[in-house]
């Protein structure tokens, strides 16, 4: 009972830590920035989680109280927000994809897919940036054993700082290596996606964009890693070095439809060949079902709308919620995914 204790508030520790030490700095810059780092949104706000919203609030999984993850209610204001661009670079680079009255949405056109793919790579880099820093700086406290140091930095009392110490200096090394990698390879995305945006070319990505009729129930926007394909088979292998495909995706609700945009760099071209054609040659009533675990599964940058969720029986939410729970650390193929029902019916 005591060590689970512990675990919850180191858990919760950390979660505070990566929200008021989460790094602030612009990914576009530093050349021509202004007007300081923000909170950007991540997934536009106005529009896409306005349509989404009740009563200016959405549905995100975060931790509960007793740092359980849960779908739980967020102000739109708050939600997908990160500290990953200054005010010049976020609404200079975003403003043909900040959909309203004068700018639509082209499923055909490059440029927007370009940069609602830029937009997704851009959080899930920093946030893998921010896990890299916070691991950096926490091995280097337990090595040097300044569990005050620790403590300062979790928030923790000494005794819970000094558990922590022994768990990390074993847990951390090779999740640090992980991170590294991960976050090196997301650094590639991103930095080729600008640089297609910047130029105004847009030969390094392949896209796919798909679409269900429905009413809002969803917005995303993150960069996963498709390891299964949609019948359950791996993709590529599991060695250690292999180059991981990086799939930005891109969910949002536009006038009738919700949308389902994805990038991934030429070089993953033979890689993703048979996932592709699955998705291509999908009836798109099949795709809602498809949607739904995509959303679950890889996405943690996910907003739900609360009109949707509240209609759902609790024992839906709730096997949304294990499933988001047993895939955060690990990929499962879709095939051994129960249906969720999220857009079932749902037009
Ligand atoms: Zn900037």
């Amino acid at each position: 009972m005591k060590a689970s204790k512990t675990r919850q508030r180191i858990l919760a520790a950390m979660v505070r830590w990566d929200k008021d030490h989460a790094l602030a700095e612009c990914l576009a810059g530093p050349a021509e920035c202004n007007g300081g780092v923000i909170k950007a949104h991540s997934i536009q706000n106005a529009v896409i989680l306005e349509s989404l919203a009740d009563h200016g609030e959405v549905f995100m999984f975060r931790h509960d109280k007793s740092t359980l993850l849960k779908l739980q209610r967020i102000g739109r204001k708050r939600a997908s927000v990160f500290t990953g661009f200054c005010q010049y670079h976020d609404t200079r680079l975003f403003r043909e994809i900040d959909f309203g009255a004068s700018v639509r949405f082209d499923p055909a056109s490059d440029r927007q897919r370009c940069l609602l793919a830029l937009r997704a790579a851009s959080r899930t880099y920093w946030a893998k940036y921010n896990q890299m820093l916070f691991n950096t700086s926490a091995l280097r406290l337990c090595r040097e054993s300044r569990i005050g140091a620790l403590q300062e930095l979790l928030n923790l009392d000494t005794n819970d700082a000094a558990s922590w110490a022994k768990y990390a200096l074993v847990r951390i090394p090779p999740r640090l290596l992980g991170v590294q990698r991960a976050k090196a390879r997301l650094e590639r995305t991103y930095k080729s996606l600008l640089h297609q945006a910047t130029i105004g070319k847009y030969h390094l990505f392949d896209n796919l964009v798909l679409s269900i009729d429905s009413k809002p129930v969803a917005a995303a926007a993150e960069v996963f890693n498709p390891e299964f394909d949609l019948l359950g088979r791996r993709i590529g292998t599991t060695q250690l070095n292999e180059d991981v495909a990086d799939v930005a995706c891109s969910v949002f609700y536009l006038a009738g439809k919700t949308w389902c945009t994805m990038s991934y760099h030429r070089r993953f071209k033979d890689k993703l060949l048979g996932w592709r054609n699955q998705f291509e040659g999908m009836h798109p009533t099949l795709f809602g079902d498809v949607l739904a675990k995509l959303l679950v599964i890889h996405f943690e940058n996910a907003a739900f709308s609360p009109m949707r969720i509240d209609k759902m029986p609790p024992s839906e939410v709730a096997t949304m919620e294990q499933v988001f729970r047993t895939t955060i650390n690990g990929a499962v193929p879709y095939t051994s995914v129960p249906h969720l029902h999220l857009f079932d019916g749902y037009t």
